[in-house]
């Protein structure tokens, strides 16, 4: 297999192989491979000095049969419609996969978002939520956070789509702040879904997770979260890394002193007791297990033989070629896929949904006994089938999703 560029088109070649596979119909085939709707918006914002700009952005509806299409929004620079249309589709499997209504989307803005100030981070939000406003929705796509996007971002989108309405529609986003009608535990609830996903891992390989070593790519709202939970299980953290650098200590880091540090000044590197390392250099540490939680491609042909973990949880979406996978499953690693490891979050984002349409509010410990259920429930559906199908757990996962969706189609049929 060769490497492709389009990050969109490696998803669907993986659709096509899958697909081909369950014997699904080429009418359904056809429409996993094409996104539904596509948005593109160019749109002015005055910057703090009273110079227009002209950032674009993007929303993807990639799939919506399965119920109102759901998906995060990033801001960063390098972002393309090409990588919000592959995010798009993993958001359609990774809902079919863990069994909740809703199909996938993907919404971007090109820019970045650690040199706007909090006023013009704002004003893009608001001024990119009014130009995708014929899209999104409680019924209709549900935007929640991703890289460059936190809680405030959805606080203003809520907001601003609220003002279009006359009234508030706080289910219009999931991820946001508590005071207006966020769900407990959401913020946690991607690393969470990753600690689960890990402990299943573990238990299905006879690793005991509490003597378990584990690195970790990224330090953000996936990345910090997952090293701290792990640790506190037990696991030795043995390296972090942000977009800067990476920091090691072969003995285990102080996570939470560690967290301490990212907070305050945006950085992991330089922390106490750690020698420096890249991310490269993180990627192929001996360990139990490796979680990539910062961007998409981060293992590939030419690294992926140098991986020596035994556990690789996808926390990022899309970390891993299609070509880098194939060289880790055939080296024994056991991978659990980003559209079931990092299903926490929409899990959870689901949740919180169900829960402002509803007006009723759960307690955490309720938040976080609904998300286990239904990630044990789904990481247990897509073993048994890697298990019967003779097939690795991506390739299950992938097969339960679509098998999903295809029959979705079937039942609902064509309009007109
Ligand atoms: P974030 O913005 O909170 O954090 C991203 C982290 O990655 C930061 O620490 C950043 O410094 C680091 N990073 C950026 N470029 C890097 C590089 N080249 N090498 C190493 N580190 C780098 O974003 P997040 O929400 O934690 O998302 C991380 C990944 O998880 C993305 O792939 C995202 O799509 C996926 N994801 C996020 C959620 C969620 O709920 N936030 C849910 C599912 C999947």
């Amino acid at each position: 297999m060769v490497e492709v560029s389009s990050a969109f088109q490696m998803v669907v070649s993986q659709i096509d192989a899958v697909c081909n596979r369950l014997k699904v119909k080429d009418a359904w085939r056809l429409r996993l491979e094409n996104c539904e709707r596509e948005l593109t918006v160019h749109f002015p914002v005055k910057m703090d000095d009273g110079e227009v700009k002209v950032f674009t952005g993007f929303r993807i509806v990639h799939n919506d049969t399965r119920g109102p299409a759901k998906g995060g929004i990033r801001y960063h620079p390098d972002v393309t419609l090409d990588e919000t249309r592959a995010l798009a589709a993993l958001m359609t499997l990774k809902t079919a996969v863990v069994n909740i209504p809703y199909g996938g989307a993907k919404g971007a803005v090109i820019c970045n978002p650690k040199v706007l100030s909090l006023n013009e981070l704002e004003r893009l939000t608001r001024r990119y939520t009014a130009e995708i406003s014929i899209l999104i929705g409680p019924e209709s796509d549900i935007p929640a956070p991703d890289v460059g996007t936190n809680p405030q971002v959805m606080a203003w989108i809520m907001d601003t789509y609220s003002m279009g309405k006359g009234y508030s529609v706080p289910a219009v986003v999931t991820g946001k702040p508590l005071n207006i009608g966020g769900s407990k535990g959401r913020f946690e609830a991607t690393g969470r879904g990753c600690l689960i996903s890990a402990q299943l891992a573990a238990k299905h390989l006879g690793i005991n997770l509490k003597a378990a070593t584990v690195a970790v790519q990224g330090c953000g709202n996936v990345g910090a979260t997952t090293a701290k939970l792990l640790a506190r299980e037990g696991c030795r953290v043995i390296a972090v890394s942000d977009s800067k650098s990476g920091v090691y200590n072969p003995k285990g880091l102080d996570i939470e002193g560690l967290l301490i540090q990212k907070r305050e000044t945006g950085s992991v590197v330089g922390f106490k007791d750690t020698e420096a390392i890249t991310n490269a250099e993180l990627l192929e540490l001996k360990c139990d297990i490796l979680v990539p939680a910062a961007l998409e491609h981060q293992i590939v042909k030419t690294n992926a033989a140098a991986v020596k973990a035994r556990i690789v949880i996808e926390g990022a979406n899309g970390p891993i070629t299609p070509d880098a996978h194939k060289i880790l499953v055939d080296n024994g690693i056991f991978v659990v896929p980003d559209i079931l490891a990092n299903a926490g979050g929409v899990v959870v984002s689901y949740l919180e949904w169900v829960q402002g349409l509803q007006s009723f509010f759960w307690d955490e410990a309720d938040v976080n006994k609904y998300l286990e259920k239904i990630m044990t429930s789904a990481f247990t559906e897509v073993l048994e089938m890697s298990q019967r199908q003779k097939v690795d757990m991506r390739d299950a996962a992938y097969m339960l999703a679509i098998k999903r969706i295809a029959d979705a189609m079937e039942v609902r049929g064509i309009f007109p």
